[in-house]
């Protein structure tokens, strides 16, 4: 396993009892980074979005240690050290800018922030989609009396597959928080005290790049990298598609690597609960292979879904299931932002 995010701890957990697992992850505690806007806000989150992975595999382990080169049944880590493996399952997920990812492994840098954002008068949230919206709705819900403004030079409102009544619903709690929308402009001449770029998530795929780029056409087509030794890996350039993948979730080209969450180039909103999802049939599929059998169970992208808070009262929610829910249902289904079944998962919860 490469990388322990959402995906890497589903599929180790799942395979624990059937396979000497062993997760390759640079960091020492998981970072439960969909509460982090919260945490930023609210110092009481700050420690509790770090959990050691001490407690998740019974059998298996986890190295603290970062893969610099994959290739078909071998993982190169910094340390210098290589390891072997029937089975590999890329899970590296995506960088984002700080304070939606937090490289880190402790609050500290978290705190810091909450200090700078009670010194400031107006904050700059640049981007319109998910991230920029919920740190103003929780920034603005902290403190009513700063301006927040959220610019973006796009002139679409969260960008995705939902419908229009979920946009109208959303800009209603915006405008009644008072947070200030300013679609379709160059946030480079609003001045405020402190800004923030809430876009720009990049795949997490180095290692697999090994210096042979064969093809690095411009602007969304797609790179062809060969792993050293092994078959041919398709990745996308820098924020762009990631590692395309079969349906049985098998790294295009490879017969023995597999990839979970944001790295997938799959057509459909990148979120830890799908990676969850993939993690499912990833290690499904590996159960299969290691009793003899085949890797048969398959994974469809799925239709855009999103529970989106405003705070901790607020929030819009769309899924086709359920259509679209408004503030109170929001803000109760995102209430904890399921932390603890993340604690359980990593076996955090004594
Ligand atoms: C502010 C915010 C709120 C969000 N809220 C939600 C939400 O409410 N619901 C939802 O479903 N999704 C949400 N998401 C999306 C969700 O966070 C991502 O989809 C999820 O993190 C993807 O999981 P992952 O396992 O693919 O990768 P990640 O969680 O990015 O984890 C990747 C891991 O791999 C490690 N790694 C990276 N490179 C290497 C390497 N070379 N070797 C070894 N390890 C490596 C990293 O240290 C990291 O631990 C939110 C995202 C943000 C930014």
């Amino acid at each position: 396993m490469v990388g322990g995010g959402y995906g890497g701890i589903t599929v180790a957990k799942a395979l624990d009892d059937v396979a000497r697992v062993t997760l390759v992850e640079p960091r020492a505690n998981f970072v439960h980074n969909v509460a982090a806007l919260r945490a930023v806000v609210d110092p009481s989150w700050a420690e509790r979005i770090f959990i050691p992975y001490g407690g998740m595999l019974v059998h298996g382990d986890v190295r603290r240690d970062r893969a610099v080169a994959v290739r078909e049944g071998t993982v190169e880590l910094a340390s210098g050290d290589v390891l072997t493996a029937d089975y590999v399952v890329l899970a590296t997920g995506s960088s984002y800018p700080f304070p939606a990812k937090i490289e880190d492994d402790g609050p500290q840098r978290l705190h810091e922030l909450h200090t700078a954002l009670l010194g400031a008068g107006s904050v700059l949230l640049i981007g319109a989609g998910p991230v920029g919206i919920e740190f103003a709705g929780e920034i603005k819900a902290a403190w009513p009396e700063k301006r927040v403004i959220v610019a973006d030079r796009s002139a679409e409102l969260m960008p995705g597959d939902f419908p229009e009544e979920f946009r109208v619903r959303l800009r209603e709690q915006i405008d009644e928080m008072g947070i200030e929308l300013r679609l379709g402009v160059d946030a480079a001449e609003i001045e405020t005290d402190l800004s923030f770029r809430c876009y720009g998530a990049e795949v997490n795929t180095d290692y697999l790049g090994g210096g042979r780029v064969d093809v690095a056409p411009h602007g969304g087509g797609r790179v062809d990298v060969a792993p050293h030794g092994g078959g041919r890996v398709d990745v996308a350039p820098h924020g762009g598609r990631g590692v395309e993948v079969t349906p049985e979730l098998r790294v295009r080209g490879s017969g023995t690597m597999f990839a979970v969450g944001d790295i997938t180039a799959l057509p459909e909103l990148k979120m830890a609960r799908l990676a969850g999802m993939h993690a499912e049939v990833v290690a499904a599929n590996i159960r299969s292979l290691l009793a003899g059998g085949t890797a048969d169970r398959t994974y469809a992208p799925q239709p855009d879904a999103i529970v989106l808070p405003l705070g901790p009262k607020g929030g819009v929610t769309f899924s086709p299931e359920v259509g679209v829910l408004g503030a109170a249902e929001s803000a109760a289904i995102k209430d904890g932002f399921y932390l603890d079944m993340y604690r359980e998962l990593l076996g955090a919860n004594g």
